[in-house]
C-alpha cells in the first residue's frame, strides 16, 4: 500500500531526538527550532515526560469517558492553577482543529444562533467547520464551503463594529488566534482583542481564542490573547499540551453550561494523553518555562533585527516571525540543508520560530551565528 501523497516533505529520516536536539538515521545532528509545528513544548524525550507517560503505560493506557479518569480532573487543577481560569471548565479531545470545533459547535449551542466570524487569514483547522472558518480556500472542500461563517478583516474594529450592528443577533461566536502562525506570526492588537470582548458582551456572542498555536505558554504567557487584558469564554488548545503525544481541548466559561451527550469523543482524555499533559504542565511549572520564554523570546528578536537583510522581526515569546531580503528567498532551506537547522515558514516568504520552551542562550546563538553566515 503506497502512501496518500499530500506532504512534500524533506528527505530526512529523525530516529531520536533529546531537548531541542534531533538526530537522523545518519547520525546527522539538527537543532529544532520547530518543534513539528510548534508542539515540541518541553523538549524531545524529557526525562519527566518520559518517566510519567511511562508510568501511566504500565498501569493503563486508554479507557473511555464511559467510567471516572481520575487524571482528566488533576490535568483541569493543573490547569485552573497556570491559566488562573479555575473557575472555567475543561472538555479534552485530541487536536487543534477537532478543539475549534468544539469551540464553535459550543457557541452555536449556547446562542441558538448560526453564524460564526473568523478573519483573514485565519487558520483553525480541517475538520468541517474549522476548515470553513479557515481562510485558505484551496483547502476548503465544496462539502466544507457555509454561509455560516463570515470573513472580517484582521484587526480591523470599525468592520467588526458596523457587522455586529447590522447582524448582532444572528452572530453565535468570533473566533480568532492571539497571534496568527499559518497565516504569517500577525498580532491581533491589544484593541482589537478588547473590541471582540466588548461586542460579544453587548449582542451575547462567545468570544473564542484560538490558542492552539499561540497559547500554552509560547508567548511568555499562558494564552497570548492575555496580552490584551481581556477573557475569552472558550479557549482551544493542543499542539504544545501534550508535547507529541495527540491531546487537545477547550476551557469554557462557567456561564456556558454542559449537557449529557452535548459533546463527546472516544479517545479523547483517556489516561495515556492525561499523562502526557499532566508532565509537560509540571514541567512548565518546575522549570519556569513560561519565564524562559519571553527571555529568549526578546534575546533573539533583540538579536535577529540587528543582523543585514532581516527584516519585520516580529512576535511575541517563541513564536516569532522574520523576513530574509530577496536574495536569501531560500534561506530557510540553507538553514536545513548547509546548518541542519529546523525552522517553519509561513507564504510567501516569512521565516516562523516555533522553538521549544526550554531552549537556552546557546542553541539560540546557534541559530544567530547560522543566519549571520548566510546573509554574509
Ligand atoms: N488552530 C491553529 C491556530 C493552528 O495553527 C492549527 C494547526 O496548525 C490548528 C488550529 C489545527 O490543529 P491540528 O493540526 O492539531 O488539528
Amino acid at each position: 500500500m503506497k502512501l496518500f501523497d499530500v506532504y512534500p516533505i524533506n528527505d530526512i529520516t529523525i530516529t531520536r531526538g533529546q531537548g531541542s536536539w534531533v538526530w537522523d538515521d545518519k547520525d546527522n545532528k539538527y537543532l529544532d527550532f520547530y518543534g513539528g509545528h510548534a508542539v515540541i513544548s518541553i523538549g524531545h524525550t524529557h526525562p519527566h515526560y518520559v518517566h510519567r507517560l511511562t508510568e501511566q503505560l504500565n498501569h493503563i493506557g486508554f479507557y473511555s469517558n464511559s467510567i471516572r479518569i481520575p487524571q482528566q480532573q488533576q490535568l483541569a487543577d493543573l490547569l485552573g492553577k497556570a491559566t488562573g481560569l479555575d473557575d472555567y471548565q475543561l472538555f479534552l479531545c485530541n487536536s487543534g482543529a477537532e478543539a475549534n470545533e468544539n469551540a464553535m459547535k459550543l457557541a452555536s449551542f449556547h446562542t441558538g444562533r448560526s453564524k460564526i466570524i473568523a478573519f483573514s487569514k485565519s487558520f483553525h483547522g480541517r475538520t468541517s467547520l474549522a476548515v470553513a472558518a479557515t481562510d485558505t480556500p484551496s483547502i476548503v472542500a465544496p462539502v466544507n464551503k457555509t454561509d455560516n461563517v463570515v470573513f472580517l478583516e484582521f484587526n480591523n474594529a470599525a468592520t467588526l463594529v458596523e457587522y455586529f450592528q447590522k447582524h448582532g443577533d444572528q452572530i453565535a461566536g468570533v473566533i480568532i488566534e492571539g497571534i496568527q502562525g499559518v497565516g504569517g506570526i500577525n498580532l491581533a492588537s491589544d484593541e482589537f482583542l478588547q473590541a471582540i470582548r466588548i461586542l460579544c458582551d453587548q449582542y451575547g456572542a462567545i468570544f473564542i481564542a484560538d490558542s492552539v498555536q499561540c497559547g500554552y505558554g509560547r508567548t511568555g504567557k499562558f494564552f497570548s490573547h492575555d496580552f490584551s487584558g481581556v477573557k475569552a469564554d472558550i479557549y482551544s488548545m493542543a499542539k504544545g499540551m501534550g508535547n507529541g503525544f495527540p491531546i487537545g481541548g477547550i476551557i469554557i466559561a462557567p456561564h456556558i453550561a454542559p449537557k449529557y451527550g452535548m459533546l463527546g469523543t472516544t479517545f479523547g482524555g483517556n489516561h495515556l494523553a492525561c499523562a502526557a499533559a499532566i508532565a509537560v504542565l509540571e514541567v512548565m511549572q518546575s522549570e519556569s518555562l513560561m519565564d524562559n520564554a519571553s527571555s529568549m523570546g526578546e534575546y533573539l528578536q533583540a538579536h535577529l533585527s540587528q543582523i543585514p537583510h532581516i527584516h519585520n522581526v516580529r512576535g511575541r515569546g517563541l513564536m516569532i516571525g522574520f523576513e530574509p531580503a530577496e536574495p536569501f528567498g531560500d534561506m530557510r532551506k540553507r538553514l536545513l540543508n548547509e546548518c541542519r537547522i529546523f525552522t517553519g515558514e509561513a507564504k510567501p516568504n516569512t521565516i516562523r520560530l516555533l522553538p521549544a520552551l526550554n531552549i537556552g542562550k546557546d542553541e539560540a546563538d546557534v541559530l544567530l551565528d547560522a543566519i549571520r553566515k548566510i546573509v554574509a
